[in-house]
């Protein structure tokens, strides 16, 4: 354990604005300052000095490599590294990095999930510097963070429409603060603070768990005598292993500048929390892919292995990931703050009917949003968020809507019927005790939490939608507002008419609740899509066509490569599961309790040979066992077959249904029937470390 400070350490990998300050001539600085700020084009004599200073400055630490660092739609974040040397006329070499080499890269590519966009012949992509997220140092080499693209200009990855979102909002915002009359924000931005949840098991028991090696989770396991039931673990005092796991996963964190704050105990046992402190969208999305990467890497320095997936054991919480968002300007007013006047309040209004009014018409696109094979096992399971999208406000702000759309008087006004935008409408307190945390998207004071997202997946999906949505939102009531003959009224009215309209997507209640889920989808028309092949496909309704082509933050080539290459993940992702529990039934379950089962025929054998007893005990177990061997043999064979079905789907929308409606339920009624078998089987007979072991296993 280092012994350094953490400010001395904080950053000390980063290329951030402290190194470009000090390294680059101010006139370079400003120059690149304006490129990160206001998104100016950097021109190339600037570049080829940032690129020099950059290199300098990497070779001083001790690398000796640079990578375009990027994220393609597998969902996990790609490198391609190249070392700095060039040779030079006397036979050795020189570090080389040019503008150039910064700015663009054209990595191999045609192995990258596409859906259609590129054909092979044309394969090559390229990936461009993204300059508003900072170059980092990671195992000696020098990581620049970039989007990817084909060379026809589409996007073939999870930043640029996350960058193409955060403007479409910004542009639309800065009408609305003109209209109250800001003109001094240049700029309002989304921040991101993703809260992190995953497991810690030992090495010794992920080696010995093909299924956890192969899916990231466990298909088989019958339940632990203990779960979460006793609620000791959530916020409980932290395991020694584990505690020395999460100081040198924070020290490596601190280094790349990744602002790591809280960490805690999570509901599940050897489940964990770890949350930074809130950044801008892009970077926040860039930093948790590299957390992610961290957490493995730290663990595996512990003998641990870090499990990301949504749900690594059945029966007890999965993994999420919980996404509080804001929108606040260049001069640092936090757009979803309740202000101390009433104007300030009324502009508050507005931006938060601006979400109200997004979530409820792009219900669909945040669902799809975070829909994954994996994460289609905790929506709509008592754990996690259900997968209908509502909203939840609190007590007090619920009441002043209310009152706004009835025209009646809210108590905090002083009884009079309050009018926005004039001296009646109350200062309020910011109310943050939220604590129903069965919402999927509750208001927490200053910042909206988007609590669905899978612990495994990118941030970047979610935000995308969210910042778009809202975009929307905002560009109709600019429209409107920019028009009217008298501001306030009009501004009176458009908040009126948003609470009326959108007042379905509102609820303060148990989303766990059976009931809620009548009423969500009979009462109120909301959208329930429990599986990825039931949201996906909805990508491409024309609705959602329009507004995300309308911002520029798709197009509509790029729009329905996407929906293919998220089927496409969700297919196979579940396919290997599934060939994963054949190989596992046939090799590893079938063969123990026949090993068991041999065992006790053995001593029934052995003592009936010297004495005239009833053997109960064996006889009745290989009798269950018999029966549950010849289930789980005959749910293989139909799982084989419904797998070797899947091939002749004419198209990944079809083949993602077969995959719902018949693997799935197969590899359910195999695992049913081993996880029972388990329960018999003695322990020295059953490979697979049991539920016990994996979840008490760190001590
Ligand atoms: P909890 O949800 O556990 O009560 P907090 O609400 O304080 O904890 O914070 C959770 C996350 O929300 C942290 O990452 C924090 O930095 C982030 N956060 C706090 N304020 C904002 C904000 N205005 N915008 C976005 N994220 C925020
Ligand atoms: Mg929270």
């Amino acid at each position: 354990m280092e012994m350094r400070s953490v400010p001395e350490m904080f950053g000390e990998n980063v290329f951030d604005d402290r190194v470009m300050r000090a390294v680059l001539t101010d006139d370079v600085y400003q120059s690149l300052k304006k490129t990160i700020d206001e998104g100016a084009k950097l021109d190339s004599s600037v570049a080829d000095q940032v690129a020099s200073a950059m290199r300098d400055w990497a070779v001083s630490k001790g690398a000796t490599h640079f990578t375009h660092w990027f994220q393609p739609l597998t969902g996990v974040t790609a490198e391609k590294h190249d070392s700095f040397i060039e040779p030079s006329p006397d036979g050795g070499v020189i570090m080389a990095f040019s503008g150039k080499n910064l700015i663009q890269g054209e990595p191999d590519a045609s192995s990258f999930p596409t859906g259609g966009i590129r054909a092979t012949f044309e394969a090559r992509g390229y990936t461009a510097w993204d300059p508003t997220s900072y170059a980092f140092i990671k195992d000696k080499t020098l990581c620049i963070p970039t989007a990817f693209c084909s060379y026809t200009g589409e996007a073939l990855d999870k930043k640029t429409p996350l960058l193409r979102s955060m403007e479409a909002l910004n542009k639309q915002a800065l009408r609305i603060l003109k209209l109250f009359g800001n003109d001094t924000a240049k700029y309002v931005h989304t921040s991101v603070g993703p809260e992190q949840e995953y497991f810690l098991i030992t090495k010794e028991m992920y080696d010995k768990r093909p299924d956890i090696k192969y899916t990231g989770r466990t298909l088989f396991g019958a339940k632990a005598p203990k779960g979460q039931e006793m609620d000791d673990h959530y916020f409980g005092v932290i395991k020694p292993k584990v505690q020395e796991f999460m100081n040198d996963l924070n020290q490596e964190l601190w280094k790349l500048g990744i602002l790591a704050k809280t960490e805690h105990n999570e509901v599940a046992p050897a489940q964990h929390e770890l949350a930074p402190i809130y950044s801008s969208t892009n970077i926040a999305t860039d930093q948790n892919q590299l957390m992610m990467e961290m957490m493995q890497k730290v663990a595996a320095r512990h003998g641990l292995v870090c499990l990301l997936h949504e749900k690594p054991f059945a029966g007890v919480n999965g993994s999420g990931k919980h996404n509080n968002w804001s929108m606040s300007t260049d001069t640092g007013i936090n757009l979803l703050s309740p202000g101390a006047t009433p104007y300030e309040n009324a502009q508050f209004l507005l931006f938060l009917c601006a979400v109200i009014k997004a979530v409820d018409d792009y219900q669909d696109l945040l669902r799809l949003a975070v829909a994954t094979a994996g994460n289609d096992h905790r929506l709509g399971a008592n754990e996690a968020p259900p997968a209908i999208i509502s909203i939840f406000l609190g007590d007090e702000l619920s009441a002043i809507l209310d009152a706004i759309e009835n025209d009646t008087p809210y108590a905090g006004a002083e009884k009079k019927i309050m009018k926005l935008g004039v001296d009646v409408l109350p200062r309020f307190a910011r109310d943050t005790t939220d604590r129903n945390r069965t919402s999927p998207f509750a208001f927490t004071g200053n910042k909206f939490e988007f609590r669905s997202l899978g612990s495994s997946n990118s941030i970047a999906c979610a935000n995308m939608m969210l910042n778009a949505a809202v975009a929307e939102s905002l560009k109709i009531y600019a429209d409107r507002l920019e028009n009217a003959e008298d501001f306030e009224t009009a501004l009176h009215d458009m908040i009126k008419k948003t609470i009326k309209d959108h007042k379905r997507i509102l609820f303060n209640g148990n989303g766990y609740d059976e009931a809620w889920v009548k009423e969500a989808t009979e009462v109120r028309g909301l959208a329930n899509y429990p599986t990825t092949p039931d949201c996906m496909p909805h990508l491409l309704d024309e609705k959602n066509v329009t507004m995300l082509t309308s911002h520029k933050v798709f197009t509509e080539a790029e729009l329905k490569s996407r929906v293919d290459i998220m089927l496409d993940n969700y297919c196979k992702q579940v396919l290997i599961e599934a060939n994963t529990m054949l190989e596992m039934s046939r090799r590893m379950i079938l063969p123990s309790i026949e090993c068991y089962e041999n065992k006790l025929a053995g001593s029934v054998a052995a003592k009936k040979a010297v004495a005239s007893v009833a053997c109960s005990y064996e006889s009745d177990v290989i009798t269950k066992l018999s029966d549950l061997a010849d289930k789980v043999y005959a749910g293989a064979n139909d799982l084989e077959k419904a797998v070797s079905d899947t091939g002749s789907a004419s198209d990944v929308i079809t083949e993602s249904y077969a995959i719902r409606d018949n693997v799935i339920p197969a590899m359910n009624a195999i695992r049913q029937a081993a996880d029972e078998a388990e329960t018999y089987v003695s322990k020295e007979c059953w490979p697979l470390p049991s539920y016990g072991d994996l979840l008490f296993s760190v001590k």
